[in-house]
């Protein structure tokens, strides 16, 4: 049976048979792939930790027959992922089922690809960062990358130069919209400046500057509101994970900076 030698991160995992399990794992140079990690729910399993979701992994894997490979041999190439922690995994669980919605299986990832969804994972499991922010951004260079990067400059409906001055979000729109264009869009989310000069930060995938934004509660709030109008308008079903995270966040318990 011939191997490979691949890097990857685990977004989906189910188990299988006796001891089994099934993984959806994002690799460096493979793209998407499906492998069966065997007898990993046996105790002393020396492959279990590596089926773990969210574990980032160093995989020799061996080419099945089928549809699935076969995890052979694993060395951890990352954090361990953010077990214990609701929230954290709850955040991550969403950018995992994002990049598993969105990314086509069976061939390799656009350049950045698979450090863009290693990085959204580690951050949310990073106890100095915030994991919604961590969330945001990923989901706004994933919607990007499907090609719905949203007008933040001209409204999106007259193209009128936009001031200085708060506007609204239309994810049917196509972005940010002028007051007498939002009028039309009672779905339109109200936008601050200071949500604006976070929008274009992500647009201009500055990630350096993005990370030390302080963003307070009211500004996440509305970005995370855009963004899950945008998930909703453009990727096709909702996103179990989405309701999870939300319901988690409003369930009280504060506690990240
Ligand atoms: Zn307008």
């Amino acid at each position: 049976m011939s191997t490979y030698v691949d890097e990857g991160v685990v977004l989906r995992r189910v188990d299988y048979g006796e001891a089994d399990r099934i993984l959806t794992v994002l690799t460096r140079q493979h793209g998407k792939i499906g492998v069966i990690a065997k007898a990993v729910r046996r105790s002393g399993s020396h492959l279990a930790s590596h089926s773990d979701l969210f574990a980032r992994s160093t995989m020799q894997i061996a080419r099945g027959r089928g549809e699935l490979d076969v995890l052979v041999q694993a060395q951890r190439a990352g954090p361990v992922p953010p077990a214990g922690d609701a929230r954290r995994a709850a955040c991550a669980a969403l950018c995992a089922e994002l990049a598993d919605r969105v990314l086509e299986g069976g061939h390799p990832l656009d350049e950045g690809l698979y450090e863009l969804v290693a990085a959204a994972l580690e951050e949310c499991a990073d106890s100095s960062r915030d994991p919604r922010a961590a969330v945001a951004w990923f989901a706004r260079r994933m919607i990007d990358r499907l090609g719905y990067a949203p007008e933040l400059r001209n409204c999106a409906g007259c193209s009128r130069v936009l001031d200085e001055v708060p506007a609204h979000f239309s994810a049917a729109g196509g972005g940010l919209l002028c007051d007498a264009c939002a009028a039309a869009d009672p779905g339109a989310v109200p936008c601050p400046v200071r949500v604006i000069k976070v929008l274009r930060v992500m647009e201009a995938e500055d990630a350096g500057l993005y990370a030390r934004l302080r963003l307070d509660a009211p500004t996440l709030e509305v970005l995370e509101t855009v963004v899950e109008r945008e998930l909703e308008q453009h990727v096709d079903r909702r996103l179990r994970s989405l309701g999870v995270m939300r319901s988690l966040w409003t369930a009280g318990t504060p506690g990240y900076p």
